[in-house]
């Protein structure tokens, strides 16, 4: 099996110690999954390896947008992880949970003064800003509130991380951050020391996302480095913050890459550590933000079989109770995913499919080509593997279609963490 929290036992899927049939009677289907303890390890893998590791005071921060509901902030901030906002959405829901915001780091392009404002009011402890006009704004209102507010600045080290162009982003000519190579983004760490009410703490970047090559973080982090050497000498200032961003890819089928995380971070921490001291200046602390790491392979989606069409001497669809608005990264990336049969044995027999969504949309394939029992019919279960990063916090409402709930198993026991939508919230903000 793909991951080891996932068993057929007796023709029957088991997901972390739970009958996944019985879950889909109980809250009904399309339904989000969630391993809470896989959840709970991953991020305990990221803290041993940059607590243990050569640059001191080291952390991850948790990428919320790869999957965003009130309970996971408690689990995130149990395990002692910080938390990336990038919305004031993602804001409330981190507060509304008790999770402590002097840990939490606003990201993006673009805030608007009052995302800027009511982050400031929940006492989001960073700021990550991403351009000029940002630097003043944040400057400006931490001034009319009579704060010095604590800031990184996100630039962007020229690094192609060789994954989908949709999710590159350190690029030179990207929308995130200032250019380093252009000689930009060291003016906008002068424009930042020049402001009375920032406290330039360090440099970001985040240079793309599903990143299998090892060699990725060791190159955006030298060419930060020496980008924090010129810093120095320059402008005498220390970054006391390195955030290499996030961006370590998953497994979602085999014979894909894998990569060891936490050797790989303890080889970026060692490389930074002793590329600082030959350079001559301060080791600073490390944040990595994992997103998807954390959480894809925490979470798996049921769906119910509706309609299984033989097109003679062309395909064959299975379309589900789900589709892409519960999951819309085919659509939007033609991601590859494991499908399973959840509730037959293993079949001697298969046919191929596409499995398809209920949309009123030709693109809507949750996955094409998959090998399904010949016997499948309606009524039967698919599970959709490792969708626990960027399906929730993705979903959308297309065709008025209520969004499945999300329901936490740890040890085998469900917990129901985002109930499902009713026709009651779509019709919520409708003036009639
Ligand atoms: C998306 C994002 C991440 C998380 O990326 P993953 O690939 O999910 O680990 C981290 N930092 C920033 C700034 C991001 O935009």
């Amino acid at each position: 099996m793909l991951y080891d929290n996932i068993e057929i036992k007796d023709g029957r899927l088991i997901f972390a110690g739970a009958d996944a049939a019985k879950l889909a009677e109980k809250y009904g289907t399309p339904l989000y999954l969630m391993d809470e303890e896989r959840i709970r390890q991953s991020c305990r893998a990221y803290s041993e390896a940059l607590g243990g590791c050569l640059c001191p005071g080291s952390k991850a921060i948790y990428a919320s947008k790869a999957c965003c509901f009130g309970k996971i902030y408690k689990i995130i901030a149990e395990e002692g992880l910080g938390a990336d906002v990038v919305s004031a959405g993602e804001i409330y829901t981190a507060k509304k949970a008790g999770f402590p915001m002097e840990e939490a780091y606003f990201q993006g392009n673009n805030k608007t003064d009052a995302d800027i404002s009511f982050a400031m009011d929940c006492g989001v402890g960073y700021f990550v800003c991403d351009n000029f006009e940002e630097l003043d704004a944040v400057d400006a209102i931490a001034g009319q509130r009579g704060i010095k507010q604590k800031i990184l600045l996100r630039v962007t080290p020229g690094i192609d991380p060789h994954t989908y162009d949709e999710v590159a982003t350190g690029k030179v000519d990207s929308k995130f951050g200032v250019a380093i190579e252009t000689g930009q983004a060291l003016e906008a760490v002068k424009a930042a020391l020049s402001k009375k009410n920032l406290d330039f703490r360090g440099i970001h970047c985040h240079v793309g996302s599903m990143v299998f090559d090892s060699d990725v973080f060791i190159r955006s982090a030298a060419v930060m480095t020496g980008f924090m050497s010129d810093i120095k000498k320059i402008l005498g200032a220390d970054t006391k913050i390195l955030d290499l961003g996030g961006g370590y890819g998953v497994k979602y089928y085999e014979g894909q890459g894998e990569i060891d995380i936490p050797a790989n971070i303890r080889l970026v921490a060692k490389y930074v550590a002793e590329r600082c001291s030959s350079l001559g200046i301060a080791v600073p602390a490390l944040r990595l933000e994992p997103g998807r790491s954390i959480v894809a392979d925490a979470g798996i989606t049921l769906y119910t079989v509706g309609s299984v069409k033989k097109i003679t001497g062309y395909k064959n669809y299975v379309s589900v109770d789900g589709g892409m608005t519960d999951n819309p990264r085919y659509a939007l990336y033609g991601s590859r995913y494991t499908v399973l049969t959840a509730n037959k044995p293993e079949p001697a027999e298969t046919i191929e499919a596409d499995l398809v969504g209920r949309c009123c949309e030709s693109g809507d394939i949750i996955q094409p080509g998959v090998r399904f029992p010949t016997d499948i019919k309606r009524g039967d279960l698919v599970a959709v593997l490792t969708t626990g990063a960027y399906n929730y916090s993705m979903a959308s409402n297309y065709n008025r279609i209520p969004r499945p709930p999300v329901v936490t198993v740890s040890a085998g026991r469900d917990s129901l963490a985002v109930r499902r939508e009713t026709l009651d919230d779509l019709t919520g903000c409708d003036i009639f």
